[in-house]
């Protein structure tokens, strides 16, 4: 039996967004269309990372549904895949906890995401920058280290997400090679990242910063579910420039209009930027994203479709199923890792 084992994870905190889809569900998706039976596939809603930040419980419950009925209506097959909720499998928080104990702080305080929750501005003075971090929740600095349980309690040997993940990623293999050696035992196992094409999808609204489920403004993400109106009307508000004649691609100087075009490019599997970029040299800002817009639109449409299909309140049962054969199947893996890791520690 092959020994590929892959796991990946997403928040419950909205509906999946563009950004979601190019950089990590797309090739979930396609890993588990070309991969041999004997891979062990695994895609976690991590409910327990999504509490990092204030959650409305009820809102919380649905948001994890919505969630699952997008994962199966973008091609993830539970026959073939593990799709469970976090919070149902306790030994991925037990294996926190002991990994905890093997994490340097001085790690953790340098991750970027950790960081820019301090917001701290070139000019803020160190007190300032003490007071805000005292006010910070220890969940919010200690997440990557479940993150790591996550992914090394299911012996993951590849972990498919977008750029933003890659330091996590870092840590990940780090804990991992500690814990080893700490124990002297080669109980897990250390994941290769792998980085999608579209690696960073952009805010619609702000091209410096990543489109995020968490970003205030609906409109600087392109969600799966949204209408080809939707779609448009966001697209018609993107942030571009005023730098007058057709499109181009430079990233630099044309951040907004990149993005567009990397979307694009991205929508049609393509990944020669200028090339795309030459093909609409002769539209308006205006036509170009109307193009954009319809080849978003066109691609969703069997998503959305699907979605709605899985959401039908006759198919609420089918979705519980999905969600305890996952857990079942989840927590079989997870024990097992648990119980080495015990057994190295001496607990
Ligand atoms: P979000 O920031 O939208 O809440 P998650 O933390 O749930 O995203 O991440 C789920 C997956 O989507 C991860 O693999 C992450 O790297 C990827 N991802 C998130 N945002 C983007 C983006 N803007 N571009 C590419 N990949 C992204």
């Amino acid at each position: 039996s092959s020994n590929v084992s892959v796991f990946s994870g997403i928040q419950p905190t909205g509906i999946p967004h563009l950004g979601n889809y190019l950089g990590a569900l797309r090739q979930w998706v396609g890993i588990q269309d070309n991969s041999p039976e004997s891979a062990k596939l695994t895609f976690c809603i991590v409910d327990l990372h999504a509490i990092t930040q204030p959650q409305e419980a009820e809102q919380l419950r649905k948001r994890k549904t919505e969630l699952l009925a997008t994962l199966l209506a973008v091609g993830l097959d539970p026959r073939r895949c593990t799709i469970f909720e976090q919070s149902r499998v306790p030994a991925h928080s037990e294996l926190m906890w002991i990994l905890s104990c093997v994490a340097p702080m001085g790690r953790l305080n340098r991750m970027t995401q950790w960081k820019s929750k301090l917001g701290v501005p070139s000019n803020q003075d160190a007190l300032q920058e003490k007071a805000t971090a005292a006010s910070l929740k220890l969940g919010l600095l200690s997440y990557p280290v479940l993150q790591a349980a996550d992914i090394l309690i299911h012996k993951a040997t590849h972990v498919p997400v977008g750029e933003d993940q890659s330091q996590h990623l870092e840590l990940t293999r780090e804990i991992a090679s500690s814990f080893n050696k700490a124990f002297k035992k080669d109980v897990l196992k250390l994941p290769i990242t792998l980085l999608s094409p579209a690696k960073r999808v952009m805010s619609l609204k702000d091209p410096t910063q990543k489109m995020t489920k968490s970003a205030a403004d609906p409109a600087s993400r392109i969600l799966l579910t949204d209408s080809p109106k939707e779609v448009h009307g966001k697209l018609r508000k993107a942030i571009t420039d005023s730098v007058p004649g057709p499109p181009t691609y430079d990233v630099q100087n044309r951040p907004g209009l990149s993005n567009l075009i990397e979307i694009l490019a991205h929508v049609q599997r393509r990944q020669d930027f200028d090339e795309v970029a030459k093909e609409v040299s002769d539209l308006s800002l205006k036509a170009f994203k109307e193009l954009v817009a319809d080849a978003i639109s066109e691609h969703l449409e069997p998503i959305r479709d699907e979605y709605e299909k899985i959401m039908a309140e006759s198919n609420r049962e089918v979705l519980h199923f999905v969600a305890s054969e996952g857990e079942r199947k989840a927590r079989e893996s997870a024990e097992e890792t648990l119980a080495e890791v015990k057994e190295a520690v001496g607990l």
